[in-house]
């Protein structure tokens, strides 16, 4: 499932990345270009906005209710649109929503903290920005958000 969250929905944007899940981020005040981009590339919306109503067949809309953006992953979580598939997480850029690519170590000499280079030994990095992300820091505080995020889930379900 490919998503495509609005305006308001930023941080849910980039934590739907984080959990693997390819999503765009559509800036701009326009409904129209948002609907034809979604039908272009078979997107899932996802929007506070009540008067985005599905015009034709195709249209897929989810109107996210929770107001704190803490909590919205949480709510397609519990509406069970995502879930957790470990094989797709932390698979993609947090900023532009690529895929990684795993790259070999000395690539990355020089370009990370050196600790960083002589602790750690595997490195991705995005192909559009180019940032590198590494297990010990940058998916370590990921873990821990996703963890946080299903613990709100279990505990919810109780
Ligand atoms: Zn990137």
């Amino acid at each position: 499932m490919k998503f495509l969250a609005d305006r308001m929905l930023g941080r849910l944007a980039k934590e739907l990345r984080m959990l693997g899940y390819d999503t765009l981020y559509y800036r701009g005040e326009d409904t129209y270009p948002l609907i034809q981009l979604a039908r272009e590339e078979g997107r899932v919306i996802l929007t506070r906005n009540n008067k985005l109503v599905p015009k034709r067949i195709e249209d897929h809309i989810i109107r996210i209710l929770e107001d704190k953006p803490s909590l919205q992953v949480g709510e397609l979580i519990q509406k069970r649109v995502i879930s957790w598939n470990e094989k797709i997480l932390f698979s993609r850029c947090l900023l532009c929503n690529h895929l990684l690519h795993e790259i070999q170590r000395a690539e990355v000499e020089g370009k990370v903290p050196d600790f960083v280079f002589y602790q750690q030994k595997e490195f991705f990095r995005c192909p559009q920005c180019l940032r590198i992300y590494w297990q010990g820091s940058h998916l370590e505080n990921m873990q821990k958000k996703v963890e946080k995020i299903f613990q709100f889930k279990i505990q919810n379900e109780r």
